[in-house]
């Protein structure tokens, strides 16, 4: 067996001697397409093989209690006293996901889940959503009830909106349900249809994280959202995805600056997953590359959500052979770039891009060559 699952299995025996079922609900790296998802654009995610296991077991006391493995903690709710709102701790996360169940009518008479991740913490990786939609995956399996992926991102999403706080769009839950292996998903965020494109085996992800952030509590998010959503309305839309870059230019003198570049970046970045699909449809890897680098000018200039040590991560991998596109990937203000890799060069890319990076710096940086992996499911 799996190292990782047997010791998941024996973390999962502190809490219950019930027979458990063994889920799994992975992290996710944005090809293209960022911030787009609140405008009802285009994204482009790939699940990773980044995950999070649940070993979950039924009860039928009214009780559900959550253990992560990772920080070493338990926490009980009674179901029929359920809280209608986090308090800002990491079981606000899977306990949001039991309340928006509730919410939606199915039926859950309590559980034992015992959480452990490996998708790196807060630095774009969505580790949150990885929570997420493995707890609705857990709790559905002991409800014995079945959901789509579009209906389990739905409602992750409206627990990590309504009872984490996080104003975040439907891309990370999306992705997490819907991934497939050796897949990008371009997803249309409003009517949630989606296309799955295959990433051809000569080429491969590699991840790496600056190990900085530089915004605290996700304020910066906010005031793009605010500013993003002043462009809808300058522009007389209900979002920018009814808007083009052409009805932009048209109204540029009537909204501030700031205003303006950030609709740029939402519209040109929506447009780039579409001529993104072409490009993967066709197996241009060069292309593509291109397209992700235009992308991070983009993120850079127009939306300003970099900083300098994910422009220096970027500038510093495309010096390097076998390296077709690179850019700022997640929410923004640090985090991981994502680098598009010949797959023969690709562990020498991330050797050579994390002994640069960290002789620029003084900062080890984590790279990984990646695995795209499936979406959420049961494993054991
Ligand atoms: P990201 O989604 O980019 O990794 P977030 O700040 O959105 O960053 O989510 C990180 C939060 O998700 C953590 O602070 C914690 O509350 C919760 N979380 C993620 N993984 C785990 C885990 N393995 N155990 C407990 N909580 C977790
Ligand atoms: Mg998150």
């Amino acid at each position: 067996m799996d190292a990782r699952i047997e010791a998941l299995l024996a973390q999962h025996k502190l809490l219950t001697d019930v027979e458990p079922t063994i889920v799994q609900a992975p992290g996710r790296v944005n090809l293209l397409g960022e911030h787009t998802d609140y405008s009802g654009g285009f994204c482009m995610p790939a699940a990773l093989s980044f995950n999070t296991l649940i070993a979950v077991s039924p009860r039928t006391d009214g009780v559900v209690r959550v253990r992560s493995v990772d920080f070493d903690q338990t926490a009980g709710v009674e179901i029929a006293t359920l809280p209608a709102k986090g308090a800002g701790e990491w079981k606000d996360y899977p306990v949001g996901v039991l309340w928006a169940l509730l919410q939606r009518g199915v039926a859950i008479a309590g559980a034992d889940l015992t959480l452990q991740g490996n998708v790196p913490l807060g630095s774009g990786l969505s580790s949150s959503a990885s929570v997420e939609v493995a707890t609705a995956t857990a709790l559905l399996h002991v409800a014995g009830v079945t959901l789509t992926g579009a209906e389990i991102a739905l409602l992750c999403q409206k627990a990590e909106n309504l009872y984490v706080g996080a104003p975040c769009g439907i891309m990370d839950q999306f992705i997490s349900a819907n991934g497939k292996k050796d897949h990008a998903l371009a997803l249309d965020t409003r009517s949630l249809s989606f296309e799955l494109a295959p990433l051809p085996g000569t080429v491969r992800l590699v991840v790496s994280n600056s190990m900085v952030k530089h915004s605290i509590g996700g304020g910066e998010y906010g005031t793009r959202r605010a500013e993003v959503e002043a462009g809808a309305a300058a522009l007389g839309v209900p979002m920018l995805r009814d808007a083009t870059l052409t009805d932009l230019q048209r109204k540029q003198s009537q909204m501030p600056d700031n205003v303006y570049r950030r609709a740029r970046h939402v519209i040109s970045d929506s447009q780039r997953v579409l001529d993104g699909v072409e490009a993967l449809r066709a197996g241009d890897v060069r292309l593509f590359g291109q397209i992700m680098n235009e992308a991070h000018v983009s993120y850079r200039d127009d939306f300003e959500a970099s900083c300098d040590e994910c422009d220096l991560l970027q500038t510093i991998a495309l010096a390097l052979p076998g390296c077709f596109g690179a850019r700022l990937t997640g929410g923004g203000f640090g985090g991981c770039t994502v680098n598009l890799v010949e797959a023969a060069a690709s562990e020498a890319f991330a050797a050579s891009l994390a002994e640069k990076y960290h002789a620029a710096t003084g900062i080890k940086p984590d790279v990984y060559v990646c695995e795209i992996g499936d979406g959420a499911g049961v494993v054991a």
